[in-house]
Order: structure tokens, then sequence, then C-alpha cells
């Protein structure tokens, strides 16, 4: 099948790469430099016309979304009017992942599990609910904000100085409503699915590690590494978190009007009272994507078909775990340096993928053009032995002005231990 993934980054990589393995013709808009076997064509993710145009001509038979930027632009509505099959939710069922106020609302509708909260449009309010509740609180940007809008306050004052960014600053984008909500102490874990209507298929657990350096220290970031599947987290836990958060989300926007058709995202926490919900995304995660992916022995596009026709699938996955490394640029997450030339791929082991992001070739050379440069995965029967190739890899190649972290994965050992 001719088949064409919207975006350019790691998960974008990764989507790309199976849909290859699937054996199909894959083009990728825009894509990047690294992007091997399959067709790049140079078209925004948000130049919607252009994309429908493309799509018309070249008769794609599907259309897979990466990034959230593509689906407000509303490139599923446009597509979904001419006709053309194309995977992931209208600009309507995005808004999950595009206002946090949103979310809650629909969670309390829903009664899905998640933490108190309060959605404010001004800082008085927010500032004299802040003074009611005490720390620790968690203080949220209503919009999207690249990763960066939640602020976990531990004392009053971090909390207090959040808000006023939120309101008087456009550190965070523009932003008109703050959600505050309470703290939650546990493990954290994703759990994403293919979504159509109320069908629900889940995907295997993963978890991602959000903080720029080991130890979960500094500042949040798009993601420095994931691993899947999670072996610490119990069967129970998993289907309690199907059957109380995905099921009741997906019935509850089909009720609402706005059904959900796409990859959805929940960022849960397993806390004494069973996982709650952090947030939802519209889309497939970045890193998770590039740990999950490989673990999927289905062809991507089966699932999608039988989920979309509301059919079961006996999705498949390997019995292994993978393991994704991110390598970025020095800076990160606030001033990354670019430029920095990457090297060594060639002696890697075959199977150790490589999934680029923010890097361009120039004369022939990997060249850093990006926050988060490359995702280095790893596929083996246990975690230990993906985490020891995929560290061993790394560790071949000539990364300048870069670091990562060293240890994704950890949180699974101390617990397996
Ligand atoms: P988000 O962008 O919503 O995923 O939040 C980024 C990170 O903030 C999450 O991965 C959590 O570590 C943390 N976080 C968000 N909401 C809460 C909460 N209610 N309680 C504790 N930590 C939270």
């Amino acid at each position: 099948m001719n088949v064409l993934v919207i975006g350019r980054g790691g998960r974008e990589h990764a989507l790309a790469w199976k849909l290859k393995q699937d054996g199909h013709n894959v083009f990728v808009a825009p894509g990047n430099d690294f992007m091997e076997g399959m067709t790049c064509v140079s078209i925004n993710e948000t130049d919607v016309e252009a994309l429908v145009h493309f799509a018309e001509e070249k008769e794609m038979e599907w259309t897979i979304v990466g990034p959230e930027s593509s689906l407000m632009a509303g490139v599923v509505d446009t597509f979904r009017n001419k006709g053309l099959n194309i995977f992931g939710p209208t600009k309507a069922a995005a808004l999950l992942e595009g206002s946090k106020a949103f979310a809650k609302e629909i969670m309390m509708e829903a009664g899905i599990p998640t933490a108190a909260y309060e959605a404010f449009t001004d800082a008085t309010s927010a500032l004299a609910y802040i003074e009611k509740l005490g720390a620790p609180l968690v203080v949220k940007a209503d919009g999207l904000a690249a990763g960066k809008g939640v602020t976990v306050a531990f004392t009053v004052e971090e909390a207090e100085a959040a808000v006023r960014d939120i309101f008087t600053t456009d550190k965070f984008g523009q932003q008109s409503q703050v959600v505050i909500e309470e703290f939650l102490e546990g493990e954290e874990f994703s759990l994403m699915a293919f979504v159509s209507g109320e069908h629900v298929i889940p995907m295997v657990t993963s978890q991602d590690h959000k903080r720029a350096y080991d130890g979960d220290a500094g500042p949040n970031t798009g993601g420095m590494g994931a691993y899947s599947p999670m072996p610490h987290l119990v069967e129970d836990v998993y289907q309690e978190a199907v059957k109380t958060v995905l099921e009741p989300l997906a019935q509850t926007m089909v009720k609402r009007g706005t059904p959900f058709e796409g990859f959805l995202y929940a960022g849960l926490i397993l806390t004494s009272d069973g996982p709650k919900v952090i947030e939802f995304n519209a889309r497939f995660g970045d890193p998770e994507t590039e740990a999950i992916v490989p673990n999927l022995k289905s062809p991507l596009l089966d699932v999608i078909e039988a989920v979309v026709r509301q059919e079961s699938y006996p999705i498949e996955w390997s019995d292994g775990y993978t393991m994704s490394v991110v390598i970025a640029a020095e800076g990160y997450p606030d001033r990354p340096i670019t430029g920095q030339v990457l090297s060594g791929f060639e002696s890697l082991p075959k199977d150790v993928l490589v999934f680029h992001a923010g890097t361009t070739k120039k004369s022939d050379q990997v060249v850093g053009s990006g926050g988060r440069l490359l995702v280095v995965t790893a596929t083996r029967p246990t975690l230990l032995e993906a985490k020891t190739v995929v560290y061993e890899a790394i560790s071949l190649l000539d990364l300048p002005e870069t670091f990562h972290r060293t240890d994704i994965g950890s949180r699974a050992f101390t617990q397996i231990i």
C-alpha cells in the first residue's frame, strides 16, 4: 500500500520504519534526511492543502499523523471531508490534548480517576486558591506549551510564580487559562491505545523519563528515553487502567458527539488508590513510540483497519523488551547547541535502531539541528540485555556537545531486584 506519515521526528521515523518493515511503500512529509528506504516529500506538517493534494495525486491508501501541530491545523477534518483514509483525531477530539481544562471536564463527566482540580482564567483567583490549598500542588498552563507548561510546585511561592508566568509572560505561549491540581504520588506509566469511537485496542505499557538528567533531576523535557513493556506493572493494574480510563474516555467522547479516532495516549500515575490520569495526548508519545513499535509483531495497518471497522483484533507483541535512549544537544531544553557532527554509526550492531529527530545531513555528515537529536533503540529478550546493548551502542558513537541519561529503566530494575 501507499502510506503517508506526517511528521519529521523520531516518532515518525519509528512509525515509517515499521510500515516499511510491513512491506508498504512509505512516504513521509516532510520527514528527515535519515529515513532510509522511505520517500520524503517536502511538505510542512501544517500545510493541510498541500498534504491533501499530495495524498490525492499519489493515491495514498492511508495517512498516519504524528505531531499535534498537524492535528490542531485540522488535517484530519480536511482529509475526511475529501473521503481520504487518515488515522488521527479531528480538531474537536484533539482538544483532549490541546486544552487541559477540556480534558479535565471530560474526565469528570466520564468518572475517570484523576487529580482533584480547579481551572481559572485570572491570576487573582488562581493565587487565592493556591493560598487556600497549600503546597505541594501542580500548576498547568491550559493550552499547548511544547511539554513545558507544567510546574510541580513544592512550595506556595513556586506555585505563585508559575501562575504569574502563565498570565503575565509568554514563556508558555499565549495562555488564557490555568489548571491547578492536587499533587499525586506514585509510579508513572504510559498506556497508549488504538481507538475508534467506542472501540479500544490497548497497547503494551511503557515508561518515559521526562527530566533532563539522571536521577530525575533537572528541567522537564519532551522525554529523554523510554522502555517497553514495564516488567514491574502487574496485569491487574493494566486491566484496571483500560477499564477505568481508556474505555470510559472513548465512550464519553462518542456521547459528546466528538468521537475519538487515532492513537490515544494516557499518562498515568499508580497511586495507592489505583491508576489516575495525569494527562491525555491525542497522538503517539515520543519517545514511547520508538520503544513500543519494535515490539509490535502485528502489521500496523492491520490493527488500524480493524479498530476503524470496530472489529476485535488479536494484536501480537514480541516477548522481548525495547529500550530507547535519547541523545540530546548540550543546552537542551532551554538553549540547545546546534551544528555538532555525530559519527560512528557504521560500527553499530545491525539490529540496533537509530531513529533520527533533530539532525540534518551536510556533506554526508550527521549534523545536529535541534534539541533531541537521536533515539538509540535496542530490543532483547530481557530489559537488562536491552539496556546493556543500547548503552554499549551509544559508547561506540562519537557524540560531541550532546548528553543523554544513563539510567533509563532504572525504576524497573530497582523493583525487580
Ligand atoms: P504533563 O505535561 O501533564 O505530562 O506533566 C509533566 C510531568 O509533571 C508529569 O510527567 C509528572 O511527572 C508531573 N505531573 C503532572 N501532573 C501531576 C500531578 N497531578 N501530580 C504529580 N505530578 C504531576
